[in-house]
């Protein structure tokens, strides 16, 4: 069977890696015109380390990646506001919790590609799918070129995705009221004193970093704000820094240890559910089928999922490609648009203004019970993976609380 995979990104090339290894022979095509060497950074929790494990790659992630053990919560004056024991939630789930560098991520995917024979064809811009004759669709490059496989998968992101055009219509993302600037600092020495990950909440604001290494961390800002005003401008480091400055350390030194060029504005989108993931011959995944806020911290790790039940449901699929749609749509549809939700409540209350909202935020937050907090997590990221802690794994007798304290 001819796979061709629109998108290079992770889920394109997971997807790829995955399908590989069962024996198939995908062809990534990428509009970038090599790899990609912006963006910030993302945290891979432990059911994204179990599909790297799955795919080979858990290894070369280690090797460029940041262990945190904790993340700790404050508020813009420096109170306390509670945090997660990653620790605790690595051994429920039974897999590390790994930090990195988008464009180190994207090099482990693609050196894994390259050795495992995946050609991935860089400036390959699809601008349009339409379907032949046969009903078989066909992808068009701006270039000129097209292909027409017998399995098309759109893994083209979150924003301007081409198959997700095909396959349902105008469904164009929906900007959710608050825009990040998103930064790498790098210092010749440490920058934080540990590998805590750390989240400050102001009203309307909040500024998240994450250690990759004490000396090179990646972080988010972030403020609500309208659409009309959330377009890159000179000097957005300047902006950010007044924005954010009296905040707790280490916010100010981070911003003054990244370059104005490494320093992204991202008018903040996601996705409604779709319908339908599927038309004729085209599926999509990842972003392109289920985009959630940062907030979910999930997006990354959903790609990664995507790809280790697609090559799952195409081994088991022997009634052709509507039947492997459907299985994967049935699979993966309540557990992404339920994360997309989770990710929109907590934007939500992230991005109050309300001091009155933002008060009584910030006492749930501290009222809340760290271990209560990992369950939840374990069970609701490992669902319908075969991991340890997961909703899956739980007996049903106790509702999943004897999972939590299996510490392999
Ligand atoms: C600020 C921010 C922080 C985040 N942090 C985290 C995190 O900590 N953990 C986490 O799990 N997730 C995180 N995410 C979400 C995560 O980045 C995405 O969910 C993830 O990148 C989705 O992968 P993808 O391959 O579907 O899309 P992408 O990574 O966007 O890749 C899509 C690829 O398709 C290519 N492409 C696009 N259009 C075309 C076309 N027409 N033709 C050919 N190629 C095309 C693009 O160039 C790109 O390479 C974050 C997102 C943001 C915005």
């Amino acid at each position: 069977m001819e796979i061709g995979i629109l998108g290079g990104g992770i889920a394109g090339l997971s997807v790829a890696l995955a399908l590989r290894k069962r024996g198939y022979h995908p062809r990534v095509y990428e509009r970038r015109a090599g790899p990609a060497t912006m963006g910030a950074g993302v945290t891979l929790w432990p059911n994204a380390s179990f599909v790297l494990e799955e795919l080979g790659l858990l290894q070369d992630i280690q090797a460029v990646g940041g262990r945190p053990l904790t993340m700790r919560r404050q508020d813009a004056a420096g109170n306390a506001l509670g945090g997660l024991d990653i620790g605790l939630l690595d051994r429920t789930m039974g897999y590390p919790t790994y930090t990195v560098l988008r464009r180190h991520l994207q090099q482990v995917l693609l050196h894994h590609a390259a050795r495992a024979g995946i050609p991935v064809a860089f400036g390959h811009r699809a601008v349009s799918i339409e379907l032949d004759a046969h009903g078989r669709a066909v992808a068009h490059f701006e270039h000129g070129a097209s292909i027409r496989p017998d399995l098309l998968i759109g893994a083209d992101g979150r924003m301007t995705s081409v198959a997700r055009k095909f396959v349902a219509g105008d469904n164009t993302p929906i900007y959710q009221g608050f825009v990040n600037w998103i930064g790498v600092a790098q210092g010749p020495h440490a920058l934080v004193d540990d590998m805590s990950i750390r989240d400050f909440w102001g009203a309307g604001q909040r500024f998240g970093c994450v250690p990759v290494r004490p000396e090179l961390v990646y972080w988010a800002a972030a403020q609500a704000r309208p659409l009309h005003g959330a377009t890159p401008a000179a000097g957005m480091r300047q902006e950010v820094e007044k924005l954010f400055a009296g905040w707790p350390d280490p916010v100010s030194r981070l911003i003054r240890a990244t370059p104005e060029n490494a320093i992204r504005l991202i008018a903040v989108h996601d996705l409604e559910p779709l319908h339908t993931w599927s038309r004729a011959n085209v599926l999509l995944v990842g972003d392109a089928a289920h985009a959630p806020l940062p907030t979910s911290g999930q997006g990354a790790c959903q790609a990664l999922e995507d790809a280790w039940h697609l090559a799952r449901c195409l081994d088991g699929a022997s009634g052709g490609l509507d039947e492997l749609f459907q299985a994967f749509a049935k699979l993966r549809a309540p557990k992404t648009a339920r994360l997309a939700e989770q990710g929109r409540v907590f934007a939500r209350g992230l991005f109050a203004t309300d001091p009155e909202t933002c008060r009584i935020r910030d006492e749930r937050a501290k009222a809340s019970d760290p271990v209560r907090d990992v369950q939840a997590l374990a069970a609701g990221w490992g669902q319908g993976l075969p991991m340890p802690g997961g909703a899956d794994s739980m007996p049903a007798e106790d509702g999943g609380a004897g999972s939590l304290y299996r510490i392999e």
